[in-house]
């Protein structure tokens, strides 16, 4: 029987944020128990709110948005890597066995943080030199289990430049929890946004 494992952070008002992102909220705007005759809701958010895909357009001034990535590359086959530090550098990476991977997600310890509504600025993330390893090596897709690919702060943000310019699909604040490293066919459906940057997503790996 298939085991399908939910990647998805849970979206709620005391969740997890980037510093400056619009916080999640949602309202009933009609309720049953106020004489209406169904619920219904309204919600509000940043686009890189919870777990999201970040497209081409995030840093590519008049890229591809959300709604122009490659279904194609945010479903298929996926390798979990687990790695022991937070630096995803070019030499974390030739140590692993990425031969065929095109979609990588990195289990570090970032992922038991996501759960902390606390923000902790020393999170996992791609290096420079990583990011153009990974797109050298032909990765399509990249995901990460914290809220940015890039360092906190890093000078020109050059994980996102390197690999959004050269067209892999990023998603970041996937949890990976328990999950045990290996392979898993991926399915990420990120909210169909007209021309956004970015729209969160519900993902989920298949064992
Ligand atoms: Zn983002």
């Amino acid at each position: 029987m298939d085991t399908i494992i939910d990647i998805t952070m849970p979206l709620h008002s005391d969740m997890l944020l980037y510093p400056g992102s619009p916080p999640f909220s949602v309202e009933q705007y009609r309720s049953i128990s106020s004489g209406d005759t169904s619920n219904n809701s309204r919600f509000s958010m940043g686009t890189h709110v919870g777990t999201h895909v970040d497209a081409p357009g995030h840093y590519v001034d008049g890229g591809p948005g959300i709604d122009m990535v490659d279904p194609a590359i945010l479903i298929g086959p996926c390798r979990v890597f687990d790695l022991a530090g937070k630096q995803i550098s070019a030499a974390v990476l030739r140590g692993l066995d990425m031969a065929g991977v095109t979609r990588a997600l990195f289990r570090t310890p970032s992922s038991d943080d996501l759960a902390d509504p606390e923000f902790n600025p020393d999170f996992a993330h791609v290096t420079g030199d990583g990011a153009e390893y990974l797109a050298e090596m032909g990765v399509k897709l990249v995901g990460v289990d914290y809220l940015s690919l890039d360092r906190y702060k890093a000078p020109g943000h050059p994980a996102h430049h390197t690999l959004l310019g050269a067209g892999v699909a990023v998603i970041e604040g996937v949890v990976l929890s328990g999950v045990e490293p290996g392979d898993y066919e991926l399915i990420c459906c990120p909210l169909k946004i007209a021309g956004a940057e970015a729209a969160p997503a519900r993902v989920f790996l298949r064992r």
